[in-house]
């Protein structure tokens, strides 16, 4: 072994940080086995999502572990959210790079644990390696819900309605505050707006009222024109998107007071990523009670515009169409 920190043994990682957040869950078998066994539950679907991340292209290379580990377990959890899941467990895969040493090991775990505590979820297993290139790790997150009442993005139908919860644009301004590069906002807002970027919240209270109300749903990741996008390719139709009605943080109005082209700007927030909302299509009589469950849960939903027939998301601007450069982010 070459110099850095002191690289504890993978078995001595797994006993002492990773073996506390199964929580003891008989299914993880103490972290000790081959393979974690799940009993099956009748009457539900098991909901599996994967999302994987890596050091400098989901974050920044300075960024702290537990807020790194956190982000990659929400970013999971905001996937089963969009598909009505409640979470159950989830398999960690981690390639740790030269700069994790012990401390930052733990730090790592102290994040996943704390996450785990608020949203209800445990480990159930994984595998643990290392690299002589960047950090990543992927979660594997599993979540149920009743069976066959998982939306899909494929579901949406001409004459149902657009609806998104929380805030949009937060992620792309946030990831600005982050590099340093938000000028003209109060300083308070900027690291409102980083710390957003590096711990976005997935929308959990809300998945019980999409499996029961929406007709097709994603979670906002690649950007709410993208991803709007893809429950309009999966589904064969089309849909407007109103800018006028794109819900925004406080943070994001006093950022949009200051643009010379506000119109572009907005496109510019509903087309920036991470911003982990759900996006979903109901029928106008299903909205009204996504829209009473958004209320009650404090994370309202807005109304967008219509689901259409045709193809491809249309951005409007009372009444205007707005043209789109690039509807979210893509790996190349
Ligand atoms: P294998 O030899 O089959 O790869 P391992 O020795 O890697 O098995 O894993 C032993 C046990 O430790 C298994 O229960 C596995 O799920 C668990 N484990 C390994 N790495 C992790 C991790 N990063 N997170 C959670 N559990 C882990
Ligand atoms: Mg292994």
């Amino acid at each position: 072994m070459t110099s850095g920190p002191e690289r504890p043994a993978e078995f001595e990682t797994i006993a002492e940080l990773f073996r506390p957040l199964t929580g003891g869950a008989p299914e993880a078998r103490g972290l000790l086995d081959d393979a974690a066994v799940l009993p099956s539950r009748p009457g539900q679907d098991l909901v599996i999502t994967k999302d994987a991340i890596v050091e400098g292209v989901h974050f920044l290379p300075d960024d702290p572990l537990d807020l790194v580990a956190r982000k990659l377990l929400r970013t999971n959890l905001s996937d089963l959210a969009a598909k009505g899941a409640e979470p159950y467990g989830y398999f960690l895969a981690v390639s740790w790079s030269g700069r994790c040493g012990l401390d930052e090991r733990a730090a790592f775990a102290r994040g996943l644990a704390e996450d785990q505590a608020r949203f209800g979820i445990v480990l159930l297993g994984g595998d643990t390696t290392s690299t002589p290139g960047p950090l990543t790790a992927s979660v594997t997150a599993l979540g149920w819900a009743p069976h066959g009442r998982t939306p899909s993005r494929a579901g949406a139908r001409p004459g149902d309605l657009v609806l998104v919860s929380g805030a949009i644009g937060d992620g792309y301004l946030g990831l600005k505050a982050a590099r340093g590069e938000l000028r003209g906002l109060e300083p308070e807002r900027v690291a409102a707006l980083a710390r957003r970027y590096r711990l976005p919240e997935p929308r959990g209270v809300l998945a019980r009222a999409v499996r029961d109300h929406a007709s097709a749903s994603a979670d906002v990741s690649d950007g709410l024109v993208a991803d709007l996008g893809h429950i309009c390719a999966a589904s064969g139709v089309g849909a407007e998107l109103q800018l006028e009605h794109l819900p925004l943080s406080a943070a994001a109005k006093a950022w949009l007071d200051h643009r010379a082209d506000p119109v572009a700007s907005l496109a510019d927030l509903a087309t920036g990523g991470d911003d982990y909302e759900i996006v979903c299509t109901a029928r106008p009589e299903h909205a009204e009670a996504l829209i009473r469950a958004g209320d009650k849960a404090g994370v309202p939903f807005a109304v967008l515009g219509p689901v259409t027939r045709g193809e491809g998301v249309r951005v409007t601007h009372a009444g205007a169409p707005v043209a789109i450069a690039r509807p979210g982010w893509r790996h190349p």
